[in-house]
Formats: C-alpha cells, sequence, structure tokens
C-alpha cells in the first residue's frame, strides 16, 4: 500500500494550490475545488461529507495530503482527468468543441458524457452526448473511434445514439471497413445484445467456408470460439432444414404472367438457398434480400411473396440474431 501511494504523482494541470481536496484516480493525483464537483453532483456532494475513515493513519483528514487521498476506483485517471477539464472549461472552451468538426476531442467527449453519467452530473452527460450525436456523421468510415460514441451511449442510455453508432459499424462491418473480430470484443464487453448478433454473425459469413479464420484467431477467447462455433452449427443446420421445404408460390397474377412470375420466384430462392453452399450460415439475413427482391415480381404477388419468406423456418430478425450466438448450456 505505501509502495503505492509513493508511485502517484501529481498532475501538472489539476493540482491546484488552492484546491480544496485532493483525489487519486490509479497512480494520478488531482487536487481540485470540491464545490466543482459537489455543486453538481449528489453523488460527490454525498462522497465529501461521508464519515473519514479510521484507517486515515497518519496522512491528516482524508482528500487533505497526498498521503491520504479520496480514492475513487474503478476508473481511469486519462478519463477522470476528461472529466476534470470539463469541470473547469471555460464556456467558450465548450462551445467551441460542441461546434468543431475536428475529431480529436471525442475520447474526451465521451469520457466526460461516461463519467458525467456514473457521477450523475446531468448538464455534462447531455453535453457529452450532444456533442457525440453532432461528431458522428463527420466520423471517417473506418474509424474505430465509433465504438468509444457507442460505449458512451449504451452507458448514458441514449438509444438515438446506440442506433446511430450501431447503423455506422454494421454498414462498416458489411463493407469489410470494420473486423467484426474487433466488434465481438466490444460486444461482450458491453454485453450490447444488438452488437453481439451482428459481430458473430459477420464473423462467420465474412469467414465463409474458412471456419480456420476463427477457429484459431489469437484474440479469441475460447468462451467466444464455442460461441461462434454453436452458431454456425445451429444457422448450417436451419438452412440445411429449410432447403428440403422450400415455400411454394401462391399466384394471384394473372394467368398469362405466371410462368415468368413463377420462374422469378425459383431464382431467387434457388439463389437464397442453394447458390452459396456449405456452411451456409448467410441465409438469415439474406431472408432480409428477399424482401427486397419481391419488388421484381409480378405486383399482386409481391404481398404472397413477402409473407412466404417471413414465414421460413430459417427467418431471424436482426434483433434475435445475438440469440444464435448465446452461451451454451
Ligand atoms: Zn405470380
Amino acid at each position: 500500500m505505501n509502495d503505492d501511494k509513493q508511485a502517484a504523482v501529481r498532475d501538472p494541470k489539476y493540482y491546484f494550490a488552492d484546491g480544496s481536496v485532493i483525489i487519486r484516480v490509479e497512480d494520478r493525483l488531482f487536487k481540485i475545488h470540491k464545490s466543482r464537483l459537489s455543486t453538481n453532483s449528489s453523488i460527490f456532494e454525498t462522497l465529501f461529507t461521508l464519515p473519514e475513515s479510521t484507517a486515515s493513519g497518519s496522512g491528516g483528514r482524508e482528500g487533505q495530503s497526498d498521503e491520504n487521498p479520496v480514492i475513487l476506483e474503478g476508473e481511469s485517471s486519462i478519463a477522470f482527468r476528461s472529466l476534470v477539464w470539463a469541470l473547469y472549461a471555460t464556456p467558450p472552451e465548450i462551445a467551441r468543441i460542441q461546434h468543431s468538426s475536428d475529431m480529436g476531442h471525442i475520447e474526451t467527449v465521451a469520457d466526460v458524457a461516461r463519467l458525467a453519467h456514473k457521477y450523475d452530473l446531468n448538464e455534462y452527460e447531455s453535453w457529452g452526448t450532444e456533442c457525440l450525436s453532432h461528431f458522428l456523421p463527420f466520423l471517417p468510415a473506418s474509424d474505430l473511434r465509433v465504438y468509444s460514441i457507442l460505449r458512451a451511449a449504451i452507458l448514458c442510455h441514449d438509444e438515438v445514439l446506440q442506433q446511430s453508432a450501431l447503423q455506422r459499424i454494421r454498414n462498416g462491418i458489411r463493407d469489410h471497413l470494420y473486423d467484426p473480430i474487433d466488434a465481438i470484443k466490444v460486444a461482450d464487453d458491453l454485453g450490447f445484445r444488438p452488437l453481439i448478433g451482428l459481430a458473430y454473425y459477420y464473423t462467420l459469413s465474412n469467414a465463409r467456408e474458412r471456419v480456420d479464420s476463427w477457429m484459431s484467431h489469437p484474440e479469441l477467447t475460447r468462451d467466444q470460439r464455442i460461441r461462434l462455433m454453436s452458431g454456425h452449427c445451429q444457422l448450417v443446420a436451419l438452412g440445411q432444414r429449410q432447403r428440403r421445404i422450400l415455400p411454394s408460390h401462391p399466384h394471384f397474377c394473372q394467368l398469362q404472367s405466371r410462368a415468368r412470375c413463377e420462374a422469378t420466384w425459383k431464382s431467387y430462392m434457388n439463389a437464397a438457398f442453394f447458390d452459396v453452399m456449405s456452411p451456409d450460415v448467410l441465409v438469415v439475413l439474406r431472408a432480409e434480400i428477399l424482401l427486397e427482391a419481391a419488388a421484381k415480381l409480378e405486383p399482386r404477388c409481391q404481398t404472397a411473396f413477402k409473407s412466404a419468406v417471413h414465414n421460413l423456418a430459417i427467418f431471424i430478425s436482426e434483433a434475435d440474431l445475438w440469440k444464435v450466438f448465446a452461451d451454451v448450456q
């Protein structure tokens, strides 16, 4: 413990000589003004008024010396420094970031939003998520900081921002701009089901027949590989079952159109279930491609085609995709 205390260093900027409380986060000491935190945050207000621990030893009152600081656990010093930055930023600085298209601030702002949510600093939280919503459209398509935005959006319960970030990640994975294995790591870390489904699914579907590309991937844990294997087996089994019972087409079109309508139907179903052979994990989302293909059928038969697609045994919506990769019981 003593070694720990000796290792802590004062932050070069946020250790104010006239500060009223010393806070230690990881190996860094901040000396700031209690009022900056406690006027905005009931959590800090409570923290600063709690009776002191009796084990404070020789360091004097808690938070009054480098030897006996208030210790914040479970947070990185970089993230806490971002929050302190926001608390001491001037209104012009705040406004400049809010209207900037400079992506260099994303990580700082995401940290501010996350910690503001955690410590109940409501105004800073909304400022942070608003900035992130503003930044997102300017973010280059392959930029991995989209995951920091998603993380903040999830922790702050900002569903609109979550969906926008998820949409970018989904497109990026489909267009091979993001590695779905990175997405698996983030998804499992956050426990965010919509991303779990997408990340695992696209890891399988991008790999196609090359099962070994994820089976031996050094960045995947054993549990993640087991989930992939289990999902792979389930999807292949579903696809094979479906191939045996392709839905027939009840026609509503005129008799003279029937042959062409029937041919179109068959070619789409065949493309969906036979052209890409085993291990055909693509069939799940292919149902969505089939729905788009309905536009090419005779108009009167489009509805019948769509309902046949919806009734496919393999049809799994993207929102339910995570269930395929749930832990094996
Ligand atoms: Zn028809």
